[in-house]
């Protein structure tokens, strides 16, 4: 099928983006940046947005940069500015490991960071690696700018905190510290499906024990979000099997599981366990 009729518009600079989108976002209005998720759902006309507002030819929201403490993607930074690492460090290397599970190259090559979070499906690498940092999410319209946690920003499956009139400007990610260790375990059926399940871990070390852990889940429950139960399983304890089987079966046990024609929230539940153990013994290398 083809998408119903809309009208385009190309703005040049932010302030002309967000001040088309206030004048077009009350007429289903949209923001048109890789177009990887919105033009197939326009396509069967499961979306009809009677304006599409492409930011593709506004260069400031190209910027991918270090500022301080905190890497800034631009709303038009591609998923595949991430193949190689973009920053020194554990990071770097963490973005580059997660982007290859996003969908296939030729989509890489097009869908961006931010549209993936505005986007807000349950099972994105990108949301998830929001949610386990603790990114800032960027939001500017015509009446201001404001920043929003990720704990804030994601709300329920393809629901977040962006108004209708906001453009989602950049996302920051706070810089890991050198020693943090990191690790990213996803499981879906075909390559380039979306995750059934994934984890994302991060942790230090402090006098041979765990401290700052993090853990978080995405794909499992209708946004990504880090868990407290796990977390509390692995701080303080060496790393090792008895600290990740516990953290494991500590999330199994805390989520409340997407269920779907073919998966179970029963066999998710058991899956969240198996990413988050492997997740954490990657991190140990
Ligand atoms: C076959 C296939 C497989 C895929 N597999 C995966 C996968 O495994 N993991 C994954 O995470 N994704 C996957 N995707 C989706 C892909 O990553 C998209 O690129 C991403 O979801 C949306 O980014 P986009 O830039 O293409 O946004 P678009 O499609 O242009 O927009 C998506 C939505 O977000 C809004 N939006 C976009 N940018 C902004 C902004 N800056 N401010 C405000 N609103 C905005 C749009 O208005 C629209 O509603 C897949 C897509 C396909 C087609």
């Amino acid at each position: 099928m083809k998408p119903a009729p809309f009208q385009y518009h190309a703005p040049k600079t932010v302030d002309e983006a967000v001040k088309t989108l206030a004048e077009v976002a009350g007429e289903d209005g949209r923001i048109l940046a890789g177009g990887q998720s919105l033009v197939p759902i326009m396509a069967f006309r499961l979306a009809r947005p009677t304006h599409l507002v492409d930011i593709n030819g506004v260069e400031a929201l190209a910027r991918l940069a270090v500022d301080g403490d905190k890497l800034s993607i631009g709303a038009c930074v591609r998923h595949a500015a991430f193949h190689k690492p973009v920053v020194d460090g554990p990071l770097g290397r963490l973005l580059a490991k997660v982007v290859r599970h996003i969908a296939h190259y030729p989509i890489r090559t097009r869908g961006t960071f931010c549209g993936s979070v505005a986007h807000a499906d349950p099972a994105s690498e990108w949301c998830l690696v929001s949610a386990a940092l603790g990114a800032e999410m960027v939001a500017k319209s015509a009446k201001g700018t404001r920043t929003i946690s990720a704990e804030d920003f994601f709300q329920g499956i393809m629901t977040t905190a962006l108004q209708e009139d906001e453009l989602l400007v950049e996302v920051r990610l706070p810089i890991l510290p050198a020693d943090s260790r990191t690790g990213f375990y996803e499981f879906n059926r075909r390559a380039g499906d979306f995750a059934l399940g994934m984890a994302l871990v991060t942790y230090r070390m402090e006098n041979g024990v765990i401290s700052e852990p993090r853990v978080a889940l995405g794909g499992v429950e209708p946004l990504p979000r880090r868990i407290p139960q796990a977390e509390a399983a692995l701080a303080g304890r060496p790393p090792g099997r008895q600290a990740f089987e516990a953290a494991a079966a500590a999330a199994s046990a805390a989520v409340d599981p997407l269920e779907d024609a073919v998966t179970s929230a029963e066999y998710r539940r058991d899956l969240t366990g198996t990413v988050t153990r492997r997740a954490l013994e990657q991190a140990v290398i």
